[in-house]
């Protein structure tokens, strides 16, 4: 799911959109332009949005009757899939650290969090790869399946619409802000 929702944010719409546009598609094509800035986000400003997306599905868990097997299995479902999208940005920022905190490059390690190496992968230039940035435990098999460009290709054919269409647009104007502010881009 985290790697749907980034390849979404990635590939399709633009940072002009209402909402969506602000909140999801901008940050995803600002980190791409500047990922180092990622890193200077706090705990709020990096958690925040997917906290606030996750805790009304987390808490429908409790609507779900648990009279019956299928009710309880369900709600363990909801509750078990909200705990792992929580944290998804953090462990995306820890991916991103050199060196990360002790005991989260111990589970880098052992790939229960996104690898350091594997998310480089997907910061290469047409970021079209890699996008599941939880644990990362499909991005292999996704990228030998061609899901995602497989997925473009139909989406493309259906909407005429062109995957990436501003991304060039985007990282030229993200420059010159970069540029007038007197900063340096990553
Ligand atoms: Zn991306
Ligand atoms: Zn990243």
């Amino acid at each position: 799911m985290s790697g749907i929702v980034h390849w979404i944010a990635d590939t399709w719409g633009s940072e002009t959109m209402p909402v969506l546009g602000r909140r999801l598609l901008r940050p995803f094509r600002v980190h791409h332009v500047n990922p180092g800035d990622f890193l200077r986000r706090d705990f709020i400003d990096t958690n925040g949005d997917v906290a606030t997306l996750v805790i009304p599905f987390l808490a429908s868990a409790f609507l779900i009757p648990t009279a019956t097997q299928p009710g309880r299995a369900a709600a363990v479902f909801v509750a078990a899939f909200g705990a792992c999208a929580l944290p998804t940005n953090q462990v995306h920022q820890w991916a991103h650290r050199e060196p990360p905190p002790l005991a989260v490059g111990w589970l880098q390690k052992c790939g229960l969090l996104l690898s350091r190496e594997q998310h480089r992968r997907h910061h290469a230039a047409p970021f079209a790869m890699n996008y599941c940035i939880t644990n990362g435990w499909c991005n292999r098999a996704l990228t030998a399946a061609g899901f995602f460009p497989r997925l473009e290709r139909l989406v493309s054919r259906l909407t005429g619409v062109e995957p990436r269409g501003e991304d060039r647009a985007f990282a030229a104007a993200a420059a010159e802000r970069e540029r007038e502010a007197g900063g340096d881009p990553a």
